[in-house]
């Protein structure tokens, strides 16, 4: 390697770059444990009616307490678990344990499962789904799926097909962090979405940006065109909470109304004597 980096003027295998692939195989190790000795827990995040202030929901996120590092953000770790192949695995345990849960939540309550493209990648999205669906007796339009626009981007042929058999099958299907990629609207065309998330970025900006309120206004504006309910991610204080009212926001979910939280939390939001079982 010392050679190389002489002749080539380029420093391979730099002591940073070293540690760095150190650092990366074993956080790779770490989740392959974290795997087999089940360390990964799901969060749930309260999805409220604006209107109303109701509980229309929870999305799943997942949380992974790494030993002797503390915890690590899903960002970190998902992208790694698609790289190193353990994503099907631990995407089977998210969707199958979201599911058990939310069956014994109010029925008017759904459960949100974030999808990955790497899930999209791998067969059998549809068999999962199904599956889960069956042994936790979930019914399917309690499922949503929130799937971002790499997804859509990759744009095969067998990506749409599998998105409209489980659409079919009554699942719900939502666009995450909408207003983040490169075409999100060409693919309200292409697909019919049963939810907009609009992303945290344009409510972060909403009361000081005229431009991000614009857009919010916009995406509403379609959303109700198109029959998509709409929901705003990110909001953290009165003010966007009010703003989004004015825009006829629907729906909304932020640390305004609860952050990430354990799933005894969680069921305390709707009370144990309310629980469908
Ligand atoms: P996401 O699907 O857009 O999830 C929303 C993220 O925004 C969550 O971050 C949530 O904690 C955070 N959030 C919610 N309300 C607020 C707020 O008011 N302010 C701020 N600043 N943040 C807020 P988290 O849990 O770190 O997840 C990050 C991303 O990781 C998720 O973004 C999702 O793309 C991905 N992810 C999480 N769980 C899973 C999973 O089970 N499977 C897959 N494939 N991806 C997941
Ligand atoms: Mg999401
Ligand atoms: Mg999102
Ligand atoms: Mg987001």
């Amino acid at each position: 390697q010392a050679k190389q980096a002489r002749q080539g003027g380029y420093h391979f295998h730099s002591p940073e770059l070293g540690r760095k692939l150190r650092e990366r195989r074993q956080l790779e190790q770490d989740l392959r444990e974290a795997q087999a000795q089940h360390q990964f827990r799901l969060a749930y995040q309260p999805l409220v009616y604006l209107g109303t202030g109701q509980v229309s929901g929870g999305e799943a996120l997942l949380r992974w307490h790494r030993p002797g590092h503390g915890d690590v953000p899903p960002d970190r770790f998902i992208p790694v678990l698609e790289e190193s192949g353990l994503i099907g695995a631990v995407s089977a345990w998210v969707l199958e344990t979201a599911c058990q849960e939310a069956a014994r939540w109010p029925a008017r309550m759904s459960v949100a499962v974030n999808v990955s493209t790497a899930q999209f990648r791998q067969p059998g999205l549809y068999e999962a789904v199904e599956g889960a669906l069956r042994r936790s007796g979930l019914q399917p339009h309690r499922l949503e799926l929130e799937i971002t626009e790499s997804v859509l981007m990759q744009d095969t042929p067998e990506t749409l097909a599998t998105l409209r058999r489980l659409r079919a099958m009554g699942v719900r299907i939502a666009m995450d962090d909408f207003g983040t990629g490169y075409s999100s609207l060409g693919y309200l065309r292409r697909f019919a979405f049963d939810k907009i998330k609009i992303d945290r970025s344009f409510v972060q900006h909403m009361a000081q940006d005229p431009n991000a309120k614009a857009v919010i206004r916009a995406v509403v504006n379609i959303s109700q065109t198109l029959g998509i309910r709409a929901l705003a991610e990110g909001v953290e204080n009165a003010e966007q909470a009010e703003l989004l009212r004015q825009e006829g926001c629907a729906e909304v979910q932020g640390y305004l109304f609860g952050r990430p939280m354990t799933p005894e939390q969680f069921a305390t939001l709707h009370g144990p004597g309310q629980r469908a079982t």
